[in-house]
């Protein structure tokens, strides 16, 4: 008789698609509404008023090829090697003098250097935040950060702002609405300067009512702070974490000085740090060393208060370029804020008007924004659309401006005549090879 097989036939099992096999998290995880017409939006006839992309045009290219040069042939030995998770020491106590502009005293061993502030959004949210746990947000919020917190299963509930930001009394009842049905929110995310998406500023007078609500109903502080130096009137203001040093900050170097460095960080209590260093590490074993290195030299040997002087003032040429074609060109019941600083306008469009269903029409018409929706966790923002006026020249500022006044037309005559909401064909045109501009997306 023949020896019996060594290895026996493992039962075939029906065949799984990956889609079944990740993980009921990344079931939050979408796709941005502009992300699908990224291919169309990012067409050089296209005005975008969609991305968030610093315009760095400005900065000194030259300069900055002679310090990468340097770097590698001075110091390429450590530049080009793992560093510590934590971030380069010489890098970390730099941030401690940028953040001092906006009244924070800190040391380099309460900082941790993340990849942009988004990783650092990431992390605080994966410490803190189990499967349902509340977060409070503004409403609206940056994208980015719903993003962070739906990846983390999250609940997001928002906070309304008026045009000095965050509305501490609305605050003070979300709390004592989710405090009865028993929930203490982990944190309250806050971004206090040039708001990303509303355009808004949290007014000084509110900034220690903030703190002092959530201090009395046991909630974190996590100030997300990377316009704070962009203020058109030349002065910072006083970051909560100056007010308070519970308070959680996250900076950036994306908008002050290159954001393809992706360098960013934390500025967390001492009893926060070890965790969120633990959970960098997990991602990351350490932030880029090189990147550090650069940004540290940037800080070290270049005048980048003057750099950022000349951003905030192009910048503000554009800020009134837009708000000049606003004026000019918008129907009747369009209503918008006046930011001091930073990248964006927030628009409210007239009653009726779906901003997410006119998306495709208005790109149709060689205009793109990002509209409302994605700027809340619960659907809301269907009136609401966001317009960047930091990567476009004044010019193209103007005629997307114009553009957009005439789909919104379009859309209010459609109205006019049938009497309902605008239903026009929601399809995209098609997409034709061309060259791409960088993504309308960046949020
Ligand atoms: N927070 C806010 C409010 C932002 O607008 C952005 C980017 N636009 C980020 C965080 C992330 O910035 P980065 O990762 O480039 O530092």
């Amino acid at each position: 008789m023949a020896d019996a097989p060594l290895r026996r036939e493992v039962p075939s099992t029906p065949a799984v698609a990956p889609a079944e096999r990740f993980a009921a998290r990344t079931a939050g995880m979408t796709a941005s509404e502009i992300r699908a017409l990224f291919a169309v939006a990012s067409r050089p006839e296209v005005v975008s008023l969609a991305g968030g992309m610093p315009n760095i045009a400005a900065l000194p290219l030259d300069a900055l090829s002679v310090e990468v040069a340097d770097l590698v042939a001075r110091e390429g030995q450590v530049a080009l090697q793992y560093g510590s998770a934590q971030g380069v020491p010489a890098l970390r106590e730099q941030i401690c003098e940028v953040m001092a502009l906006e009244g924070i005293r800190a040391v380099p061993d309460d900082v941790v250097v993340t990849v942009g502030s988004q990783m650092a959004l990431d992390l605080v949210t994966r410490i803190y935040c189990d499967p349902g746990d509340v977060v409070l947000a503004e409403g609206p919020s940056y994208v980015g950060a719903l993003g962070s917190f739906a990846a983390y299963q999250a609940r997001v509930v928002h906070v309304a702002m008026d045009s000095h930001g965050l509305v501490p009394e609305l605050l003070r009842t979300a709390l004592h609405t989710l405090a009865h049905q028993g929930i203490v929110p982990k944190f309250l995310y806050t971004i206090p300067n040039f708001h990303n998406p509303a355009g808004v500023t949290l007014a000084v007078e509110r900034r220690a009512e903030v703190l002092e609500i959530c201090a009395r109903f046991g909630v974190a502080v996590v100030e997300d702070n990377p316009y704070g130096l962009l203020g058109f009137s030349g002065s910072a203001y006083p970051a909560l974490r100056s007010m308070d040093r519970d308070v959680i900050y996250l900076g950036s170097f994306s908008k002050t000085f290159a954001s393809g460095l992706r360098v960013g960080w934390a500025l967390v209590p001492p009893a926060v740090r070890d965790r969120l260093v633990l959970a960098a590490e997990s991602a990351t074993l350490c932030p880029p060393s090189f990147n550090q290195m650069l940004v540290s030299r940037y800080l070290a040997g270049h005048d980048w208060r003057s750099q950022i002087k000349t951003y905030t003032e192009a910048y503000r040429d554009r800020r009134d370029a837009m708000l000049r074609a606003l004026e000019t060109y918008l129907p009747e019941g369009c209503s918008w804020n006046v930011p001091d600083g930073g990248f964006y306008v927030w628009l409210t469009v007239p009653e009726g008007v779906d901003t997410k269903a006119m998306l495709p029409r208005a790109v149709t018409a060689r205009v793109a924004y990002a509209s409302g929706t994605g700027f809340y966790a619960d659907g809301f923002g269907s009136r609401q659309l966001r317009l960047s006026y930091c990567y476009p020249t004044p010019e193209r500022i103007t005629e997307g401006v114009r553009r957009l006044a005439a789909v919104l037309e379009a859309e209010l005559d459609v109205m006019r005549t049938f009497g309902t909401p605008a239903r026009l064909p929601a399809t995209p045109p098609a997409v034709r090879d061309g060259p791409q501009a960088p993504s309308p997306h960046t949020p």
